[in-house]
This record gives C-alpha cells, structure tokens and sequence, in this order.
C-alpha cells in the first residue's frame, strides 16, 4: 500500500520537528510548511491524505487556510487535523463549522496526535449521506431508526423522535466532535426555531435514558460533543 502523505502546517521549527518525526517513524509520508500561505499552496501541488493545520500562523491563518481548502471540491475531502493552543475553543468551533474534522490542543504528547491522525484517517471524510437509517448495534444499545426502538442493555426505551435522531446521529460518527451548532442544523434541521442550548437538553435527556451507557456521549468543553470511539 502506498504511504499516506501528511501535511504539517506550522510554523514553529521545535514543534514541527516533533510532529515529523513522530509521523514519519508510524510511517507516513510527511510535507510540512511554515506559514498559511505556502500550505495552501501545498495542499493543491500535492494533495495530501491529512493536514495538521497549525491555526495560529504567519499571514494566513489557519482557520483562512481551512475555509479555502473546503470551499474548493479538489481539496475540500482532504482531511484536516487543527492544532489550537489552550483556550481558542471559539477557533476550534469554527474550523469544525468550516468542515475541519479534528483537533489537538498544546501542549500535546506526541502519541495523543499520532492517535488522532489515525482515527481521523481511518473514519474517511465526512459524508452528509452518512447519516441514514441504518441500524446501529453495541455492546448494551441498539439504535433501529427504521422501527423507532432504542434498547438498553436489551430493555426497550423510549425515546422522542429528535432525542432517537440525534443520538443515531452521534453513533453513526464515533470519535467526530459536533458543535452544537452542526447537532441543531443537522439532526433538528435549519428551519427550527431552537437556540444551541436546547442540544443540551436534549443530550440531557439521552444520558439519562441511556443509564449505565451515559458515557457513551462525550461532553467537550467549549466545543460540543462527541460520540465515544470504541475502535
Ligand atoms: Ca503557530
């Protein structure tokens, strides 16, 4: 199989060489740039599998570099993986809204981004059309939207249409953070009249119901939630 490519946006020379290092010695194939500009202009000449996408850099930031890549339909499946430095949760919201798919926070081990590199890899982009009917079975919970049955450790519970929807939701993208901003325009549609908060009434409710599973559903701070990556 042919090495995977990643391109490391950043622009400081210590953190770079850490990254590197690290990928290249799992085996990837490692580009890097130093400011937003210039990895841009990477991303297209070379259209790697994942950017790790520093967002605070020189001239174009990251979350402009972002924006570009995704509005353009040859770079926009490309994967991206920001890097946000503490207490940029707002940034971090945005790239997500802007299509990015994960992030790490500095200071990170090594191994925490490795791991997410892979995950983010292994999960393919994200497809709208992901988000069908289909059955969802794991260990304590099965999910069937098409009978509009939830059981918990094999007893049946009741759910409203939009707590099923949007917890089939979640489980159909384990491991992908949603703000809730993306929760309410994707499961509870553009239309409603509903502020961002209500998700969290709603996954209130969906905890509560899902009793010793609760877990299942990860609060991130400052950002929104996500479903928990068994794999
Ligand atoms: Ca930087």
């Amino acid at each position: 199989m042919e090495r995977q490519k990643i391109l490391v946006v950043e622009d400081e020379p210590d953190i770079l060489d850490v990254i590197r290092y690290n990928l290249e010695r799992e085996g990837f194939r490692v580009l890097s740039s130093r400011d937003g500009k210039e990895g841009l202009d990477t991303v297209r000449k070379e259209l790697p599998d994942l950017v790790v996408l520093d967002l605070m850099l020189p001239g174009m930031d990251g979350l402009e570099v972002c924006r570009r890549m995704k509005s353009d339909p040859v770079t926009s499946p490309i994967r991206v993986a920001m890097v946000t430095a503490k207490g940029e949760e707002s940034d971090v919201v945005v790239g997500l809204e802007l299509g990015a798919d994960d992030y790490v926070t500095k200071p990170f081990s090594p191994k925490e981004l490795v791991a997410r590199v892979r995950a983010v890899l292994r999960r393919g982009p994200f497809k709208e059309a992901e988000a069908t009917s289909s059955r969802i079975s794991l260990p304590g919970l099965v999910i069937d939207p098409d009978r509009f049955e939830v059981t918990v450790d094999d007893e049946p519970v009741s759910f409203t249409a939009t707590e099923l929807r949007l917890l089939h939701f979640l489980a159909s993208h384990p491991g992908r953070v949603f703000t809730r901003s993306q929760l309410l325009s994707r499961v509870i549609g553009e239309h409603a009249v509903v502020l961002e908060r209500n998700i969290d009434v709603h996954i209130r409710a969906i905890r509560s119901k899902l009793g010793s599973h609760n877990d299942l559903i990860q609060t991130v701070r400052g950002v929104g939630y996500r479903f928990r990556d068994g794999s």
